[in-house]
């Protein structure tokens, strides 16, 4: 300043605010870090090419792969080949819209396990509107997904025996009907009745009837193709659909089934074991038949007549009850 005297200004300023502040705000970025990769449901965020760029901790761990194994690869090579037909078809279309709500995938984790979730996605654009990236939520929706079709099996599924239960044989017969009647496939119909079943619940008690009835489904499953439809039509009642099969061809194979369930030894104690017969009521699809009904009806009537007959034995009825004959060939006994 002219003295020839130095002067050293020291300037002091207070950090503690700042500190605090800074202290604060990684603070809140640890939080923010830990919420994104430890949330209950997974996050990533993909490129206009569907790369990962970004993912949280969670869904590496659905994936059972590491971070650096993912970043870089397309999202699609982490789902079943159906969900990857269904993704790519949802992108393309999402890269416009912007949004996508509840895309139902299938991730496949590394050892194989597939796992159920449904995706959201927000596209982000830039100022010329043209697609940077996308930023995804998956939600596991396995068990639920796993409990829903443990619901639609328990409603269309027999819980003694396993097989299709009434109504659920009813719409695969429907079906199954029009496409035999479209394409004239001949297509076999059968009642099937348990012989004398009353006396086996009061002989060896509801519980040994239970065992034979699983016993008799499990016969027919065994009996029959894949191809062929089995139902528990209630009680001792089941029904058979068979396509392909009619006339004489259908007698022979009812008859078949009639001496496998017969020859059938079914333990209801460990020192006890007893066999059941069955009648069997067959018809096949004739050209008058307009639904499934009408070849149920016959069957019925066959049924019936196997019964007075004497039981344990196959009827076909070839007539159509609409031309008031209902005249029965072909007993067996
Ligand atoms: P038929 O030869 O004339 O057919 O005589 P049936 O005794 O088999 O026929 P009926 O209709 O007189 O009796 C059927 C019996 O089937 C009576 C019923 O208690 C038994 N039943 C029906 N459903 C079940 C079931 O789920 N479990 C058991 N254990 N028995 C059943
Ligand atoms: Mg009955
Ligand atoms: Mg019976």
């Amino acid at each position: 300043d002219g003295s020839g005297l130095r002067k050293t200004v020291i300037i002091v300023r207070d950090l503690t605010e700042t500190k605090k502040k800074e202290a604060a705000l990684l603070r809140s970025i640890r939080e923010l870090d830990d919420l994104y990769n430890h949330a209950p449901c997974g996050y990533h965020s993909v490129d206009a090419d569907g790369m990962i760029v970004k993912i949280n901790n969670t869904e590496l761990s659905w994936l059972g792969c590491s971070r650096e194994e993912v970043i870089g690869k397309t999202f699609k090579n982490y789902l079943s080949s159906t969900s990857q037909g269904v993704y790519t078809e949802n992108f393309e279309r999402y890269k416009k819209s912007g949004s996508q709500k509840d895309l139902e995938l299938e991730l496949i984790q590394k050892n194989g396990r597939k796992r159920t979730v449904w995706l959201n996605s927000t596209a982000i654009y830039d100022e010329q509107s043209e697609f940077i990236m996308s930023r995804s939520t998956l939600v596991d929706v396995t068990e639920r997904k796993e409990l829903e079709q443990e619901l639609i099996r328990k409603a269309q599924i027999d819980y003694l025996t396993g097989l299709n239960n009434r109504d659920n044989f009813n719409s695969l017969a429907e079906r199954e009907f029009a496409t035999c009647q479209r394409l004239n496939i001949p297509l076999g119909f059968l009642f099937l009745d348990i012989d004398d079943f009353k006396e086996v619940n009061d002989t060896y008690g509801h519980h040994a009837g239970d065992r034979a009835l699983s016993a008799v489904g499990e016969c027919f499953i065994n009996a029959l193709r894949n191809i062929d439809i089995l139902g528990r039509w209630g009680g001792e009642e089941f029904v058979a659909l068979l396509p392909g099969v009619a006339g004489l061809e259908l007698r022979e194979l009812a008859e078949r089934l009639r001496i496998e369930l017969s020859e059938v030894r079914i333990n209801i104690d460990p020192d006890v074991s007893i066999a059941v017969t069955v009648s069997i009521g067959a018809s096949y699809l004739e050209s008058s038949d307009s639904s499934i009904d009408s070849m149920a009806k016959r069957a019925d009537v066959a049924l019936y007549s196997a019964k007075s007959e004497g039981k344990n034995c196959v009827v076909l009825n070839p007539d159509s009850l609409a031309k008031g004959t209902a005249k029965l060939t072909g007993v067996i006994c």
